[in-house]
C-alpha cells in the first residue's frame, strides 16, 4: 500500500506522472508497425514519433509516405502491420489498394497473428 510508480520519460527525463490522468493527456503514437510508442511524457511523443518517420522515411509515391523497417521492408504507410520485400511491391500495393497482400515479410506476418 502507497507505493508509488515513477515514470521517467525516456527523452527528457521528467517524471511524466503515475496517475490514469496523467496518461490519458498523452497522446497516442505509434510505432513503425502500428505499436504504441510509450515511457515519454506528452511532451515529448509526438517528438518521437516524428523521429521515428524521419529516419525510416523512403520516399512519398502518389501520395503515401512509404517507410522502411529494420529488417528491410517497406511500409506503404506508417503503422501499417504488414509490410512488403521489395519497394516494387509496395508501391503496386499504393497503386492498387485491393489487390491481395502477397509477399508480407515474416514480422509483420507473425505481428497480425498474435493480435
Ligand atoms: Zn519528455
Amino acid at each position: 500500500m502507497g507505493k508509488k510508480i515513477v515514470f521517467i520519460c525516456k527523452r527528457c527525463g521528467n517524471e511524466y506522472g503515475n496517475t490514469f490522468k496523467d496518461f490519458s493527456e498523452i497522446p497516442k503514437c505509434e510505432d513503425l508497425h502500428g505499436k504504441r510508442i510509450t515511457w515519454y511524457c506528452k511532451n515529448c511523443i509526438e517528438d518521437r514519433q516524428k523521429e521515428l518517420q524521419e529516419s525510416a522515411f523512403v520516399e512519398e509515391y502518389n501520395g503515401h509516405n512509404i517507410y522502411i523497417n529494420e529488417l528491410g521492408g517497406y511500409h506503404p504507410y506508417w503503422g501499417s502491420h504488414y509490410y512488403f520485400t521489395t519497394l516494387k511491391d509496395c508501391r503496386a500495393r499504393i497503386d492498387n489498394k485491393t489487390c491481395a497482400v502477397v509477399s508480407v515479410g515474416m514480422f509483420g506476418h507473425m505481428n497480425s497473428i498474435m493480435k
